[in-house]
């Protein structure tokens, strides 16, 4: 069990630097939880093979480009020993007064509707909320990297990683003993549910592994019973159903079957369903990090309004979010859909 981190005694596996040290360091970088993870080569091959040849991935051909590297890390990371797995919640409260807004738009703006169209809102995911977690989580990895570098006596190789490259983070977080992975496909920490981001620096110091947790889903099936477009079967996930795909990944049209299911969702970037309804996200750690907390145009924004975006508008608002993703055409063909009666 990594967290919370004891005042353990440390277990010298190397000569400069013991896991519990390392765990030490990484909640004093910031991290909720740390666990660390045998290397080893995917349980899950098979099954994400066949995942991928059944194009249950949809668009995102990078995911075929590297699956030996994303089922054994050693293909790509020969001298990898372990990998130290961390978390951070990005679950921030929700705002007062979280009705959708108009992106911040000036009031003389050409972009903002007329005064007698509704507002309509368009609701964006949590972790989209604030600044991109890819760089929040990242500096804080520098920083545990600096820290372990610190105190190692040995020379290591050190990598950083998050939610980039050929690394199968989730499968790493649940053997490091962060959570397991439930029916909605994602990490679920008994404790505290989901609502985190994933991070790993892969090294190549030999350190002590934490153990898997067992899976608590149990006869549940309310991810998949609230899943308004029946994307998840369990422990799987059909992108090409998912409306967070759609809004984040897919930049073409978004098949009409999901029309009717997107306005009843009013996601216009991601989507939280699976993560609202699992018993285990009740009580979430909620964040305190500036990082993570709202900022325009999240946590909901009028569509209508985002259909008169122009590109400056877009630029500004989406300007060091992870929600960048989404260009401008994407964002205003989802605000089509939504806004329609
Ligand atoms: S993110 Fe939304 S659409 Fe995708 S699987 Fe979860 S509930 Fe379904
Ligand atoms: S909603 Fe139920 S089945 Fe789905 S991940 Fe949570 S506990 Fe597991």
């Amino acid at each position: 069990m990594p967290v919370p981190i004891p005042d353990a005694i440390a277990l010298q596996t190397n000569r400069g630097v013991s896991a519990e040290e390392i765990k030490r360091l990484a909640i004093a970088a910031g991290f909720d939880l740390v666990g660390i993870a045998d290397p080893v080569a995917s349980a899950y091959a098979q099954e994400y093979r066949a995942w991928l040849a059944q194009g249950q991935h949809g668009g995102m051909k990078y995911l075929e480009d590297s699956v030996a590297a994303r089922t054994n890390l050693s293909c790509a990371f020969p001298w990898v020993k372990s990998v130290i797995s961390v978390a951070m919640t990005y679950y921030a409260r929700e705002p007062a007064c979280a009705s959708a807004s108009n992106g911040d738009l000036p009031d003389s703006s050409a972009a903002v509707p007329p005064a007698d169209e509704t507002r309509s809102p368009g609701r964006i995911a949590r972790y989209a909320w604030g600044r991109d977690y890819h760089r929040v989580l990242m500096g804080h990895l520098r920083k545990l990297q600096d820290e372990v570098r610190r105190v190692a006596a040995d020379d290591f190789i050190c990598r950083a990683y998050v939610d980039t490259g050929p690394v199968h983070e989730r499968e790493l977080a649940a053997r490091a003993g962060l959570g397991w992975i439930g029916k909605n496909t994602l990490l679920i920490n008994p404790r505290y549910g989901s609502w985190f981001v994933l991070g790993e620096l892969l090294t190549s110091l030999p350190l002590e592994f934490d153990s898997a947790q067992p899976d608590r889903c149990g006869s549940c099936t309310r991810c998949i019973d609230a899943c308004p477009t029946k994307a998840l079967s369990p422990y799987q996930l059909n992108a090409t159903r998912c409306i967070s795909y759609h809004t984040l990944e897919n930049r073409g049209d978004i098949p009409d079957e999901f029309h009717k299911s997107m306005r009843a969702a009013q996601y216009i970037l991601g989507c939280d369903i699976c993560q609202t309804v699992c018993p285990w996200n009740h009580r979430p750690l909620v964040s305190e990090n500036q990082d993570f907390q709202p900022q325009a145009p999240a946590p909901a924004v009028d569509v209508q309004v985002v259909r008169q975006w122009r590109p400056e508008d877009w630029d500004r608002l989406t300007r060091g979010k992870a929600h960048r993703r989404a260009k401008l055409e994407m964002w205003q063909r989802t605000a089509g859909i939504l806004a329609k009666q």
